[in-house]
């Protein structure tokens, strides 16, 4: 049959809704989200490049919903943080993040009847949390953290907080007080997502940052794609410049780590070691892959 013009629109117009629709209801879902127990972290590893040794986890959100199903990051995130539920729900995350830390570094490897107990690998990590643009700009976030790491008693150089290029570069200057101030704690920052945001080299100078993290966009293809292994040892060669430790997120594959192994990049991250676990899962992989 032939489809008019008038069709197509009413077509359109109903599609607009239904997603118009599915969005409300994914926002009506979320807010409850937090205290309906929805949400979780899982952990994914981080390595040394050498040596294989289990230097950190980054927190990654997981929303399940009974309605939806589980819903991906990529999907609530943006929601949260048009609502501003993102406030909430961050805290939480670096509330749990922290929590956490301090019970794995209560944990001990039980070597045994007789054995003398050893340090958890667990119990060395730091940890990783992203960070939305809404609680950069939150002029609490500062006086937030400090108090949950007082609270927490985990040690601020052990909490690693992860921001893009495009939040630091949306509003440079606030971006660079509200840095200094976190900095100040005495917390490790990164920049996540590195190369696809629009970075300026002079302000990447000014910021007191400890990492880049490679777009994995960049690094999943680099060994078949020219271009993007020129980024990425651009990346690295730029951040060695600048006295900053290299990570690579989205290593799927054991060649991959050992070019970026012999690019001198420190750190990597990604499915070749282990996807982003629940903490059992987590605690299981650790004690496995312990180098020796
Ligand atoms: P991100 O911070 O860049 O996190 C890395 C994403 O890459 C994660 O997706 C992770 O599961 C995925 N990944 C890790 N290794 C590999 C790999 O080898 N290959 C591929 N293809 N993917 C890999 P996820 O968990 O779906 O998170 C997506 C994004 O959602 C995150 O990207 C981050 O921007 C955001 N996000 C997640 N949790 C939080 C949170 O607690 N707060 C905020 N503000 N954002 C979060
Ligand atoms: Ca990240
Ligand atoms: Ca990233
Ligand atoms: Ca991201």
């Amino acid at each position: 049959a032939k489809t008019t013009g008038r069709d197509m629109a009413l077509f359109y117009s109903m599609e607009t809704d239904q997603r118009a629709v599915a969005r409300q209801t994914m926002e009506q879902q979320l807010r409850r989200a937090l205290e309906r127990h929805e949400l979780s972290l899982h952990y994914q590893p981080r390595l040394s490049a050498q040596g294989a040794q289990l230097l950190g986890v980054e927190a990654l959100l997981r929303w399940t919903s009974p309605v939806l199903g589980s819903i991906p990051p990529s999907e609530f995130i943006p929601i949260a943080e048009e609502t501003g539920m993102i406030r909430a729900i961050g805290s939480w995350v670096l509330q749990q993040a922290c929590e956490q830390w301090v019970r794995w570094q209560q944990l001990v490897l039980d070597a045994g009847v007789g054995d003398a107990a050893s340090l958890h690998p667990l119990a060395r990590v730091s940890i990783s949390v992203n960070l939305s643009a809404a609680q950069m700009s939150d002029p609490a976030l500062v006086t937030d953290i400090e108090a949950l790491l007082l609270r927490t008693g985990m040690p601020a150089h052990r909490l690693e907080l992860e921001i893009t290029e495009s939040q630091l570069m949306d509003n440079a200057h606030a971006a660079e007080q509200q840095l200094a101030a976190l900095k100040a704690l005495g917390v490790q920052l990164s920049i996540d997502d590195f190369g696809t945001g629009y970075s300026s080299l002079a302000y990447l100078k000014r910021f007191d940052i400890d990492r880049l993290k490679v777009d994995k966009s960049f690094v999943r293809d680099m060994l078949a794609n020219p271009a993007d292994m020129a980024i990425t040892r651009a990346i690295i060669a730029l951040g060695h410049t600048l006295g900053l430790r290299i990570v690579a997120e989205g290593v799927e594959d054991l060649a991959t780590a050992q070019v970026l192994s012999a690019l001198d990049c420190e750190e990597l991250q990604g499915y070749h070691f282990s996807r982003p676990l629940p903490v059992p899962e987590l605690e299981a992989w650790a004690c496995q892959h312990q180098p020796s």
